[in-house]
C-alpha cells in the first residue's frame, strides 16, 4: 500500500509503498537506545518506490549483534527516527521505515518481533498497566 509520512517538525517528508505484513519490532539493544524507547518498529519500503524531501542527518554503526553496518538516518532538526539502510552511495535496495512516522501508522501491525531475548520484561503485559485515554 502507498505510505506517507514525515517528522515531529515537517523538515522530513517520506512517501512510498510498503507491505502492513512485514511491520517488525525490533527489541535489540541499539534499538532501544536509538528510539531513546523500549523497542522499534520498522517496515520495508522497496528503494525504487522510497522518495524524500529534506536532507536526513545519518550515521554508520555497526550492532554487536548482527555484526551487519547499518545507515541510521534521522531528522536533524528534530531528531526523530527516519530509516535505517544499507551503506553506500545511490538508491539503495530497501529502507527500514520507522513505522511511528507514516500517517497510516495503525494499518502497520507488527507480524514479528527480533532480538526478544533482550525485550523489556514489561513489554508483554501493556494492557494490565492503568490506561488514561489522555494524558494522566
Ligand atoms: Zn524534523
Ligand atoms: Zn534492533
Amino acid at each position: 500500500m502507498k505510505i506517507d509520512g514525515g517528522c515531529h517538525c515537517g523538515y522530513i517528508t517520506i512517501e512510498g509503498e510498503a507491505d502492513p505484513a512485514k511491520t517488525t519490532i525490533c527489541h535489540c539493544t541499539d534499538c532501544q537506545t536509538g528510539t531513546g524507547s523500549a523497542f522499534r518498529v520498522s517496515v520495508p519500503v522497496p528503494g525504487e518506490t522510497f522518495r524524500m524531501s529534506g536532507e536526513p542527518a545519518t550515521y554508520l554503526k555497526t550492532t554487536a549483534d548482527s555484526g551487519n553496518p547499518r545507515l541510521q538516518a534521522f531528522c536533524p532538526r528534530c531528531g526523530s527516527p527516519i530509516y535505517s539502510t544499507s551503506p553506500g552511495d545511490g538508491i539503495q535496495a530497501s529502507y527500514m521505515v520507522r513505522v511511528g512516522i507514516l500517517r497510516q501508522r495503525r494499518e502497520f501491525e507488527p507480524k514479528r518481533q527480533n532480538w526478544f531475548r533482550s525485550a523489556l520484561p514489561w513489554v508483554t503485559g501493556l494492557g494490565g498497566i492503568n490506561q488514561n485515554a489522555k494524558q494522566g
